[in-house]
């Protein structure tokens, strides 16, 4: 299975950081894949940067009155191939549920989408011995039946922008749970403070094919080595 490596941009970004996207492209080692969840002001003008490119969250619905959102189909005509779903910022500032995210996942396979869906428990899920039983909840309620080129991120809570990381074994466990449950071919991603210090030991973890970076994707010279941990 081809590695990935995906770059989460989240609220960051204007046209002064197109500069950083081309450098991103550049860094990017042959023999995997690299990806960008840029802001969607910077989706158009990234396009041709050499790297491929993702939203961050799409709308369930193909067009409509829904002011503030956007289309699966407008990230498309954007130049998105992607487009990350269910991230638990989402999930927390905007109450989406497992319900919401798997009808966003489904429009974003309409549009010809491939879906980048997030799951992972907070820290007092683990601290509670819950962390399968809700990773494997959001797991089910959030993957479409149908879903090519789908993408899960396993991003703990408590892991994301925090430094904290999980053990190997910790990380093992619950991608090798994933594993068992998504379909063949869907590629499984680490995500929560990964670093260039921290990236091969992840990336050495069973069913790990690559990582969701959020803070070090922003610096091509922090995200460069976590590619390279990769190739
Ligand atoms: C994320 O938000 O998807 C993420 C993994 O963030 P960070 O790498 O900054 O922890």
């Amino acid at each position: 299975m081809r590695k990935l490596a995906a770059g989460n941009w989240k609220m960051n970004g204007t046209s002064a950081d197109l500069a950083a996207v081309r450098a991103v492209a550049e860094a990017a080692p042959g023999g995997i894949d690299v990806l960008l969840a840029l802001p969607a002001t910077l989706l158009d003008r990234a396009r041709d940067a050499g790297v491929a490119l993702a939203g961050q969250d799409c709308h369930a619905a193909a067009k409509g009155a829904h002011t503030g959102d956007l289309a699966a189909a407008m990230l498309a005509d954007a130049g998105a191939t992607a487009v990350i779903l269910g991230h638990s910022e989402r999930r927390a500032d905007h109450g989406e549920t497992d319900d919401a995210i798997r009808a966003k996942a489904e429009a974003a396979v309409a549009a010809g989408l491939a879906p980048v869906i997030c799951v992972g428990e907070t820290l007092d899920q683990r601290e509670g011995g819950r962390a399968l039983d809700v990773v494997g909840a959001q797991l089910a309620g959030s993957v479409p039946d149908r879903a090519p080129g789908l993408v899960v991120a396993y991003e703990p809570v408590w892991a994301i922008g925090t430094g904290r990381v999980p053990t190997p074994d910790q990380i093992a466990e619950v991608h090798a749970f994933l594993a068992g449950r998504v379909p063949a071919g869907t590629r499984l991603l680490y995500g929560g403070s990964v670093k260039g210090s921290n990236a091969a030991e992840i990336f050495a973890v069973p069913h790990v094919h690559g990582a969701l970076v959020g803070g070090a994707s922003l610096k091509p010279g922090d995200f460069a080595p976590i590619m390279q941990a990769l190739a």
